[in-house]
């Protein structure tokens, strides 16, 4: 009989409710203020929220009850001490248990058993522990196998709970039990676990109590009640353990929350060949297709289906195993579907065909997935299109436009015998290329010295996830597509490829080995290519090649509904055709920012925009200019066309000339290896040569030695340079409105707006202006035909900032610059500041984030705030966008539709992310 545990100090109940009963959501209802299901998801956890849910709708699921997060997190915060009355509470439902199924925890003559579950708020696969089968010990096991003469099934339940109890409760290392059911196999001649026989688990489970024993100095707990006050107090801690915090801090999910224990009647899937367990997904997590997508295991319990210890059968041959649960199985996902208006991933056991549901959660999936089920939904009329775009991460579109192998590349890898692995598991999509490691510390290392790394293993486990965090891909030879390789995979978007078996992998050696042709040897710091798309791996590095948006018809459709409430424009940096039209295609409205250097770092440009630098005479400078001209207005006629109807904004030469020179190290050297090289010529015509290059070589020096700057980010560039050295504007500005010109007469639609980078002062604009006006109306005459443009201003310093009032009276528009404006309003130089304290800043907390990532909306967003709104006062249509970095990342975009920017400007991959960022903000703001 059940003792009740003596460790507890009994404290005085103070009225608080710490536990509920499954069928008791109305009561939890009443207690919730407000009475959301978040809050309910809050106070119950996710897990144990949804078991109520599922028992409100009928569903069968076994009885139990939950443990609240408010008593985790009193316990936390007391010295680990049960708050007052929990447990006396916890007893009380545990009675009303034993009433409901008829049955006695700890009484031999009708047991019952209960498993002890963690929940917290946000599903955390696999993050926190479980207990099973509490309740058995010595006396239940004799008198389980007397109600069901199988000891076969009674001490595999009674190992399992040893083993468990001892990892999860008392901290004993999980592979010495491991280890010993393997060996135990081994003598048998066994290859599984079901076919080891009753005294084989009588000994295991025998082995596993030394085992506690010898580690912790005590015997394993023969208690019921103690075991369940154990078990409660583990998963408490289990918030604060590693694996949990690790996938917090990976995640975002914050610390704070707690955890809820679900305590539960045990049904056993492990009773033979009419029980069994599983895990399912109402809908193909990989792809998002409309079909049920999981495995199951005949006599086995929990975890053995995810843990990838056998080798699994799909979900549709339950149908044929067992077809009354699976009828059933089918109407339940159904109904929970249309419940929870969302894809779900549940948890089932058929003890003796009956089947019992687990669990069920919203399934995590890949981006591919995660579109296709959002648009399907609103077209089977379960969700509508603002739901839609809510339910996919703009983040998450970035992974379905990242590259893929090409097929070219695939195929010479097949010939050339490198294709290690056909087809296996292809678990979570995308192409990884990386050198192979063997354990997940290795992998966190290697990543973070910012080495590509995959990682290779038989299978992973919780405990791998900061490893798997750090990776580009992870390939195991075990476990299927619900496996916990593939769920983590999934969920953080890295490619996986599971279960290839014909790999042999010896993560003690650190190579893994394949049997083609010839034996394959793959060692770790190797390179491998994995394609989680089709469940491929190779040896070597593969090429990758861009997808193919035309056919991504699920995400164009979604990106259409998001057009359709956004209110931010979305236009795209880009300073070549090519790169506009492929930005014009992933829907940008126009160019935001077209970078002219861009164009002079081009090899057959670069010799004349040196001749131009290094000029003596602005005469010579002029000729130099003239011979770049032409280029110039070719690459402003292609951006028209790409951008025809659309805007296209055209930055004036930015960046310290001294960047198109070679640098003065690289020049020392040079001179000093060709002197020593004249010394070994003899012909009288190579000597002169190489004389003329030194000359050529000494005069860039003494040139580039001219140009230094001790801080060329704050030196002589951007609108400086035009101010210095007119002649290269003139020629900019020429370049632009004779293409502008031009194309308008082949009925192109053309918008060109000229733009002024790194402007301080309105004089700066004004001086500027003047030049504009006379070059306009110059060209405007010899061509005899004229084209509107817009005249308008980068904002990327304070001052700029500052006196945006003054500034709006010249410039008709407004960019902000926010790399430039981050670095001047921080005062810092990024190049430097990353490599030497940002990273530790961030670590460290001293900035909440990498400003350069993510906009500094307290103070960089207040610069921008008050210059739009003193620049609206002077101009009330002035054009405001961003053109940094930071147009491209929805946190940024957020702020940027608060702050009332008119649009956004990033880097054509990320256009369609920017698309759905905007139309979130502008969802959340209307909510
Ligand atoms: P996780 O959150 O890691 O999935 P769970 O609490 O869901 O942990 O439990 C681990 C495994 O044990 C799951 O396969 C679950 O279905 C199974 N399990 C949990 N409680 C019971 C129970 N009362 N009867 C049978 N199996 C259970
Ligand atoms: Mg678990
Ligand atoms: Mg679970």
């Amino acid at each position: 009989m059940t003792k009740p545990a003596t460790r507890i100090k009994a404290g005085k109940p103070d009225g608080k409710q710490w536990v509920y009963m499954f069928d008791a959501l109305e009561a939890v209802e009443a207690y919730l203020q407000p009475k959301t299901w978040d809050e309910v998801k809050a106070l119950l956890g996710g897990k144990g929220a949804n078991l109520f849910e599922m028992t409100r709708l009928g569903i069968p699921v076994p009885p139990g009850f939950t443990v609240t997060t408010e008593a985790c997190n009193a316990y936390l915060a007391h010295d680990r001490q049960f708050p007052p009355g929990q447990w006396e509470q916890e007893t009380a439902a545990l009675r009303r248990l034993e009433e409901k199924t008829g049955k006695r925890l700890g009484d031999p003559s009708r047991p019952l058993f209960v498993s002890c579950r963690s929940g917290a708020r946000f599903s955390m696969p696999g993050m926190m522990d479980t207990v099973l089968n509490i309740g058995l010990n010595d006396e239940t096991a004799k008198g389980l196998i007397a109600l069901t003469g199988d000891p076969r099934f009674v001490y595999d339940s009674y190992r399992r709970l040893v083993q468990m109890f001892g990892a999860v409760v008392l901290g004993v290392p999980d592979e010495p039990f491991e280890d010993f059911i393997e060996k135990m196999k081994k003598n048998r001649g066994v290859r599984l676990d079901v076919e080891l026989e009753a005294e084989d688990w009588l000994r295991i489970t025998a082995h596993f109590k030394g085992q506690i024993k010898s580690y912790t100095g005590r015997e394993f707990p023969q208690d019921p009640g103690e075991q369940l006050e154990m078990a409660t107090r583990a998963v408490f801690n289990s918030w604060f353990g590693k694996r949990a915090v690790d996938y917090r801090n990976a995640t975002g999910i914050r610390h704070d929350l707690g955890t809820a224990v679900n305590i539960q009647t045990v049904v056993f899937g492990n009773l033979g060949d009419h029980s069994g367990t599983g895990v399912a997904f109402t809908r193909n997590p990989v792809n998002g297709d409309k079909e049920l997508y999981g495995d199951y295991l005949l006599n086995a319990q929990g975890e053995d289906v995810v843990a990838g210890i056998r080798n699994t059968l799909p979900i549709n041959n339950l149908q044929r195993d067992l077809p009354e649960a699976y009828a059933e199985f089918i109407q339940i996902c159904d109904k929970l579907e249309n419940h929870f208006r969302e894809m779900q991933d549940v948890e089932f056991t058929i003890e003796n065909r009956r089947l019992w549901m687990l669990q069920t959660r919203d399934g995590k999936r890949t981006a591919r997935a995660a579109i296709k089920i959002a648009v399907d939904m609103v077209q089977e009329d379960l969700i509508d299109k603002k739901q839609a775009i809510l339910r996919v991460n703009p983040e998450q579109v970035d992974m379905l436009l990242h590259p893929q192998f090409s097929a070219a590349a695939k195929e010479q890898a097949r010939i050339e015998g490198r294709r290690l692995v056909k087809k296996a598991v292809n678990a979570s999509p995308g192409a990884a290329v990386g050198l192979a490691v063997f354990d997940a510390d290795t992998a966190e290392k290697w990543g973070r010295e910012g080495k590509p790394v995959i990682m290779v293993r038989p299978e992973t486990k919780p405990d791998d996830v900061h490893g798997m965090i750090a990776s580009k891909g992870i390939l195991t030879s075990h476990g299927g597509a619900t496996s916990h390789a593939a769920v983590v995979a999934r969920q953080f978007g890295t490619p996986a490829v599971c279960g290839a078996d014909i790999l042999n992998i010896d993560v003690e050696h650190r190579i893994f080995s394949v049997q083609k042709e010839s034996l394959i040897e793959v060692r770790e710091g190797d390179w491998i290519s994995i394609d989680g798309g089709t469940g491929e791996v190779f040896l070597g590095k593969l090429e990758t090649q861009d997808p193919d948006f035309e056919r991504e018809i699920e995400l164009k459709t979604l990106l259409s509904w998001a057009d359709e409430v956004r209110r931010l424009g979305v236009l795209a940096n880009a300073d070549y055709p090519k790169d506009a039209e492929r930005a014009r295609r992933l829907g940008a409205e126009g160019i935001g920012l077209c970078r002219t250097e861009h164009m002079f770092f081009e090899e057959d440009r670069l010799p004349t925009v040196q001749e131009m630098i290094m000029a003596t005479s602005r005469g010579r400078r002029i000729s130099a200019l003239e011979k770049l001209r032409p280029m110039q207005r070719g690459d402003f006629e292609g951006l028209f066309r790409a951008m025809d109807g659309l805007p296209v904004i055209i930055r004036l030469l930015d960046p310290p000339l001294h960047e198109f020179l070679p640098s003065y190290d690289h020049l020392v050297q040079d001179l000093a290896d060709l002197k020593v090289q004249i010394q070994h010529f003899h012909t009288l015509s190579e000597i002169d040569q190489a004389l003329a290059e030194v000359r050529r070589k000494e005069d860039i020096l003494t040139r580039v030695e001219a140009l230094k700057e001790a801080n060329p980010m704050l030196g002589l560039r951007g609108d400086r340079l035009s101010i210095v050295m007119p002649e290269i504007s003139e020629m900019q500005i020429r370049a632009i409105l004779e293409a502008a010109v031009r194309v308008k007469r082949d009925g192109v639609e053309v918008y060109p707006e000229i733009m002024i980078p790194l402007t301080s002062h309105v004089n700066e604009l004004k001086y500027i202006r003047k030049i504009l006006d006379t070059t306009a109306k110059a060209v405007f005459e010899e061509m005899g035909e004229s084209v509107d443009f817009k005249y308008g201003t980068m904002i990327e310093v304070p001052r700029a900032a500052l006196t945006a009032d003054e500034l709006a009276g010249e410039a008709e528009f407004f960019s902000f610059g926010t790399n430039d404006l981050t670095q001047t309003t921080f005062g810092i130089s990024r190049d430097d500041a990353e490599a030497k304290f940002l990273i530790k800043y961030v670590e460290d907390g001293i900035l909440p984030q990498n400003p350069f990532q993510q906009l500094d909306t307290l103070g960089v967003g207040k610069l921008i705030e008050m210059a739009i709104t003193s620049g609206r006062r002077v101009r009330p249509d002035l054009q405001v966008g961003i053109c940094g970095e930071h147009g491209g990342d929805p946190q940024s975009i957020a702020f940027c539709h608060q702050a009332g920017l008119n649009y956004v400007s990033c880097s054509p991959f990320r256009v369609p992310i920017a698309r759905l960022a905007a139309a979130h903000a502008a969802i959340k703001e209307a909510t």
